[in-house]
């Protein structure tokens, strides 16, 4: 009886453990909350999650990575929408987001005009430099200038008749020095602290497209967010033989920025990194992930695979070449050898209003950490 009751303790036990990810999910939840306003450009998002992150570090027990400061700032240009959005197209008002997006380089406009059809999806007015374009998805993107013309992508599936007249109001402002910043911690090893293993994922997102309107980026990247500071706690209570680094990169829809000066100013010196991982877009997995660099560091992505088939974690775990594709990008230039993998399968939404925390499932975040933690042990005793 007792060793009966004693197992099915220890059943229950891993059980629960193996899947509570419920800070995960409060992760997620947060950081796309209005509060945050989409991690971006607009009513101090960016720097509004740079803070809670600092204090969730703080709260786990990890150290600042240059001891003094979890935040590593610096400063770039940056185009915002802070205030009117409006658009209406044949007499109607269209809904920000979901009928359309504006050019991220767009620049403010209050105007009303006749459009000009150029082919099956472009209507133009060449006197007020306004650009009409019909999409099968709206995709927005963050911008570091200004351009000449107003871009105006409406989707598709939402109109019935062509766009022959449009009046817009936008405001739009160019901030050249938008302040921005990293947030790095560390737990320091038991025995070789000056090596480090490091796990790195951005938190910024779009941002706001105008001042009722935001793109909340569960999937891109609160989802990797969560899973880095999940294993940031995991490791502040079982430190390892290597120092474990974590970057949260600031600006990186905007060009990889924070990652870029993170590369150009260390606070760890590069050639300590035994391995990074970067982490962008955790929040599905029913397919699996890819893994970017697979094919350069083979016996690393040997030892990835050889962990996920061993434990059955994965269904599969795809191959890629170089990619630039996220903040890993940087590492692998200037030669730190370096992973970034993305889940598949489940949700598409990317870069638009409906990539948000109620329809992210998170359903492969355990199975991701026990990847990352064996993954990041087996590294330790892997001759490179
Ligand atoms: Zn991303």
């Amino acid at each position: 009886m007792k060793i009966i009751a004693l197992s099915v303790f220890t059943l229950l036990y891993f059980h629960t453990n193996a899947q509570d990810i419920s800070y995960n999910h409060k992760i997620v939840d947060t950081l796309t909350s209005p509060y945050f306003w989409g991690r971006g450009y607009t009513k101090d998002g960016m720097k509004k999650a740079a803070n809670f992150l600092s204090a969730e570090f703080k709260n786990a027990g990890l150290q600042p990575l240059d001891n003094k400061d979890f935040l590593q700032k610096f400063s770039f240009p940056a185009n915002t929408f802070p205030g009117k959005m409006e658009v209406e197209v044949n007499g109607k008002k269209l809904v920000p987001g979901v009928d359309y997006i504006v050019g991220a380089d767009n620049h403010s406009a209050k105007t009303k005009c006749k459009l000009e059809q150029k082919d099956s999806v472009t209507f133009i007015d060449a006197a007020n430099k306004i650009v009409v374009k019909l999409e099968n998805k709206l995709t927005w993107s963050a911008a570091q200038t200004q351009e000449d013309y107003n871009l105006i992508q409406l989707d598709k599936k939402r109109f019935t008749e062509l766009p022959k007249n449009i009046k817009i109001h936008i405001e739009a402002k160019l901030i050249k020095k938008f302040e921005a910043a990293n947030v790095c911690a560390m737990v320091a090893g038991t025995q070789k602290p000056d090596s480090f293993i490091f796990i790195t994922a951005h938190y910024d997102h779009l941002g706001g497209m105008g001042n009722e309107t935001y793109f909340p980026g569960a999937n891109d990247n609160a989802s990797g967010v969560a899973l880095l500071l999940s294993l940031a706690k995991y490791y502040a209570a079982h430190p390892q033989k290597y120092s474990i680094g974590f970057i949260l990169f600031a600006a990186e829809e905007i060009g990889l920025l924070g990652s870029k000066y993170y590369t150009e100013h260390p606070i760890v010196p590069l050639k300590n990194i035994r391995f990074l991982t970067n982490t962008d877009l955790a929040g599905t997995g029913e397919e699996g992930i890819t893994v970017v660099n697979a094919t350069v560091f083979a016996k690393e992505f040997a030892l990835m695979n050889k962990i996920n088939d061993d434990n059955k974690y994965l269904v599969s775990i795809g191959a890629r070449g170089k990619a630039a594709n996220s903040d890993h990008y940087w590492f692998t230039e200037k030669g730190v050898p370096s992973f970034f993998f993305y889940t598949k399968g489940g949700i598409s939404a990317y870069h638009d209003v409906f990539d948000k925390a109620a329809t992210l499932p998170l359903n492969e975040q355990a199975d991701l950490m026990q990847l990352m933690i064996k993954f990041n042990e087996g590294l330790q005793l892997l001759n490179r």
